[in-house]
């Protein structure tokens, strides 16, 4: 191999840089501290599946040391689900941002949760304590537990009763999907002991929040929200000590949810836009957080005391004309994007969760969950005030229809 592409390959996973850096700097920088010696400017997309290699001895000892740490091979990975070097410029970037030593992306949000339970289960620790309410399919893939997990349902309170000798993971979302309830993360992380606490930091992003200072060991995003920013890219990535980094490695070798390189450079362009995206949704957010508290056809706001870009009301009229009432902004699932979003929990992202359990974790049946883009406040207000308009008068007609649940 020649010492460019030695070159190439091993400044993508250079660590950190000589002095820290402030967020927004690392934004645009993290993941790309290579780029100007190469004399290159936008990162390269690296489509390869496989890489050549003459020396086969050579590659038996890469394959032997990624099986026992699932480190990164030195040099160009030996296969695609080995890993990728634009994929891994989107994970050195967040693992900056989110102040880990490493992170792992995957194909999406969910696969990267089942990532991280598959090596807790494949340790004999299949036990996981977890706060609702979570996203409707992380609740969903712990309540069946299709990965052969059992799971414990308690309050922030109860995590320390509730751990046993083979409990592997303690889980909990703040601000949480969809009600927007918080926890207090240093006092969960105390709390969990020695029993890794993951944070699902996927609403707070880490422009507002950064959950492994406050002691959680595991950062988990659906990087399909606000770190890919625009609405085309699905993905997952988990920030961690490189430890847990390596376990989860070897997962995704074996059971094979990668990321795809042309999503691993959307991702880091996403990133570099994301301090300045998160803080002008969140300022128009918190504008109209404030006017739906003070409307009267509005019976809740909820609105995080660290802020962002959610918002989740209840109505008093009925909550499906509000959706079927829009026009500017879009009624559909997920969030984070540039444009804003409007869904019904109980109806699409929630609908999973037992009606009971849903109910029982403040996910009332009048729920609406907004996503604020990057819109004026004004055009955003207009539409929400006439669906609003439109729910009350449709609400007012069929109240007793609507109150008897959905
Ligand atoms: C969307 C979401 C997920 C799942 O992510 P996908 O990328 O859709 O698989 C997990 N957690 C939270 C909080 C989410 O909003």
């Amino acid at each position: 191999m020649d010492s460019a592409s030695t070159h190439a390959y091993d400044d993508v996973r250079r660590p950190a840089p000589r002095a820290p850096r402030a967020l927004a700097t690392e934004a645009v920088h993290a993941g790309r501290d290579d780029l100007a010696r190469q004399g290159l400017h936008a990162p390269p997309i690296d489509l390869s599946t496989t890489y050549p290699s003459y020396d086969s001895r050579g590659e038996a000892e890469r394959i032997d040391a990624f099986a026992t740490t699932g480190a990164e091979p030195d040099g160009p990975p030996v296969y695609g689900r080995l890993g990728n070097p634009t994929v891994a410029r989107f994970e050195t970037a967040l693992a900056r941002l989110e102040g880990t030593e490493s992170a792992v992306a995957f194909a999406s949000g969910m696969a990267a949760l089942t990532a991280v339970l598959l090596v807790r289960a494949a340790q004999g620790l299949r036990h996981v304590v977890a706060v609702r309410p979570l996203y409707g399919c992380s609740d969903h893939l712990l309540t069946a537990g299709l990965l052969g997990t059992e799971v414990t349902w308690t309050d922030p309170a109860g995590i320390t009763d509730a751990l046993r000798p083979d409990t592997g993971l303690v889980l909990v979302e703040s601000p949480a999907n969809p009600t927007l309830a918080e926890v207090d993360l240093r006092a969960v992380a105390h709390a969990c002991g020695s029993v890794p606490l993951l944070v699902d930091n996927t609403f707070a992003t880490p422009v507002l929040q950064r959950p492994a200072a406050a002691g959680a060991r595991l950062v988990l995003h659906s990087a399909t929200k606000y770190l890919g920013g625009h609405g085309d890219v699905l993905a997952g990535v988990v920030a961690c000590d490189e430890e847990f980094a390596g376990r989860l490695r070897q997962v995704r070798f074996a059971t094979g949810g990668v990321l795809h390189p042309l999503a691993g450079y959307l991702l880091l362009r996403g990133l570099s836009t994301l301090p300045v995206r998160v803080r002008a949704a969140s300022a128009t957010a918190a504008d109209l957080a404030g006017r739906l508290a003070a409307d009267p056809r509005v019976a809740r706001v909820h609105y995080p005391r660290i802020g962002g870009a959610m918002v989740a009301f209840e109505v008093h009229g009925d909550p499906h004309e509000v959706i079927a009432g829009v026009r500017l902004i879009t009624p559909a699932v997920s969030l984070g994007s540039v444009d804003t979003l409007i869904q019904h929990p109980a109806s699409i992202s929630h609908r999973i969760v037992d009606a009971d359990d849903r109910r029982g974790a403040g996910v009332s049946d009048r729920l609406l969950r907004m996503s604020v883009g990057l819109e004026d406040v004004e055009d955003l207000w207009a539409d929400l005030d006439a669906a609003l308009g439109a729910a009350a008068q449709v609400g007012g007609r069929t109240r007793s229809t609507a109150s008897s649940g959905v």
